[in-house]
């Protein structure tokens, strides 16, 4: 279903009824794993991943109480969140980037994105470094720009990610950065391991980031099919695109 295929009002109830009944199941496998694991549900964090899907689909989200929105691609979310800014101008949305992105793509990044879940060198956080100044001198961005360090478990370049050995000085050196805030640490789950040996090895390099840097509490990891395995190991935020938003 396309944005415009669904203009008229019941077709906007239909979609908000859609998307609750979605929100109620995601929270429900949260809190379900959460438990499981011993850990209070209130601990992970739900970012919604509104890739592909309208801005009128994330002003209803607003609507569901959601704050914290992701994007994989710059230009489409300057867009969304322009728009969402006229459809709800009370709401205060959180923009995360969780894709690949380019240095050149920083200095207008900069003045929608709340976060960058996935920075993987140290070319992006000197880039993103300079942009996020520029910016804040430029009245363009009031404060730092959140950043947490995307950890790649079995360094295929294709999914993004620094490899585990480079995480704890990538993360060193985005505390060092004054317009930066490091956040903590991501991950995407590879194909070619089971999901419980690549969240182990991301929640060790998190608390190894924790060591240093104690107010990196992040543990970005789990989407809609693995959500349940990163809850059990530590995950303090989920990423849910199609088990909110439906089929991509
Ligand atoms: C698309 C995407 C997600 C959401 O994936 P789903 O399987 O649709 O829940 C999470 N994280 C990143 C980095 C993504 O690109």
């Amino acid at each position: 279903m396309s944005a415009s295929s669904r203009s008229g009002p019941s077709d906007e109830e239909a979609r908000r009824a859609e998307l609750a009944d979605a929100l109620a199941a995601v929270r429900a496998r949260v809190a379900d794993a959460a438990r499981a694991a011993g850990r209070d549900p209130a601990e992970v964090g739900l970012l919604a991943v509104t890739k592909t899907w309208p801005a009128s689909d994330v002003a209803l989200l607003t609507d569901l109480g959601l704050d914290a929105f992701g994007e994989n691609k710059e230009q489409e979310g300057a867009a969304k969140a322009a728009e969402l800014a006229d459809l709800r101008p009370d709401a205060a949305p959180r923009w995360h980037v969780v894709g690949r992105l380019q240095r050149n793509k920083a200095r207008s990044l900069v003045r929608w994105a709340h976060a960058v879940d996935s920075v993987d060198s140290a070319r992006l956080v000197d880039a993103l470094e300079s942009a996020a100044a520029r910016a804040v001198d430029a009245g363009e961005r009031q404060g730092p720009l959140e950043v947490l360090v995307q950890v790649s478990v079995d360094a295929d370049p294709s999914r993004g990610g620094a490899p585990v050995a480079e995480v704890p000085g990538l993360a060193d050196r985005v505390a060092g950065c004054a317009h930066l805030h490091l956040g903590g640490v991501m991950t995407v789950a590879p194909q070619d391991v089971t999901p419980e040996e690549a969240f182990a090895t991301v929640s060790d390099v998190a608390a190894r980031v924790r060591a240093t840097h104690p107010r990196a509490t992040t543990l970005s990891a789990g989407m809609s099919g693995d959500l349940e395995a990163a809850v059990a190991y530590g995950s303090t935020c989920v990423r849910v695109g199609t088990a909110l938003l439906g089929r991509r």
